[in-house]
């Protein structure tokens, strides 16, 4: 069975926006982050987006019964449009990825891969503090991608976050978050080594997508 759902898993700094990028631009996947999809709903203007203005503007949190929905909501649009969805940043918690095989129910399931990006905490900690992200879409960007603009046109910023102790902290709770969500998907699971320049991690990535059986779009090369 072909997989339809790729959900991206990785540290802060691991690379997964780079990888997301890339993925976006060669293989003309669907990228879902839980901030891009708020956004978007923000923007419509939708009644979903209306309801998390409120909660954001009054200072809340949305909850995740309503992630859950916007996701189903987008995740089923893609699907039947025939798209290869990578979600990055959702599942976040074990409760959100019992609900994603919710809405994968019928032996759908079996079409969602877990892909996690392997890098160790030091080397972290080393990329988190050149990391840049863009003001207008939330992508982030290392010190390797050599970039002034994002590739929305967007200005990049430093993160006021990035410094060591809050990189720190922000490693151990991804870590507490996470790793139950990695193995919940067991067999589901695939890691890729996350060390090393953009493109021999995204070769890597390249040779299990080939594996997954998921094909490039035409010969789309990677930007330089
Ligand atoms: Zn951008």
């Amino acid at each position: 069975m072909t997989v339809s759902v790729i959900v991206l898993l990785g540290a802060p700094g691991a690379g997964k926006g780079t990888v997301a990028g890339r993925l976006k631009d060669g293989y003309g996947v669907r990228h879902f982050s839980t901030g891009n999809l708020l956004r978007n709903e923000i923007q419509r203007e939708s009644e979903i987006g209306l309801k998390v203005k409120n909660i954001v503007g009054s200072g809340g949190l949305v909850d995740d019964a309503l992630v859950n929905e916007i996701v189903e909501q987008n995740l089923q649009e893609s699907l039947a449009g025939g798209s290869v969805v990578v979600l990055d940043g959702y599942p976040r918690t074990v409760p959100q990825a019992e609900a994603l095989d919710l809405m994968m129910a019928g032996g759908l399931r079996e079409r969602i891969v877990a892909l996690e990006i392997d890098v160790a905490p030091e080397e972290l900690v080393a990329r988190l503090s050149a990391r840049l992200v863009c003001v207008k879409c939330g992508d982030t960007y290392g010190a390797a991608d050599k970039v002034e603009v994002c590739r929305c046109g967007g200005q990049l910023v430093k993160r006021k976050d990035d410094d060591s102790v809050t990189v720190a902290r922000r490693l151990e709770k991804y870590e507490a978050e996470t790793r139950p969500v990695a193995d919940y998907y067991g067999a589901r699971l695939r890691k890729v080594a996350g060390e090393g320049a953009p493109e021999e991690v995204m070769k890597r990535v390249e040779a299990l997508l080939l594996d997954l059986k998921i094909e490039k779009r035409g010969d789309c090369q990677w930007p330089a």
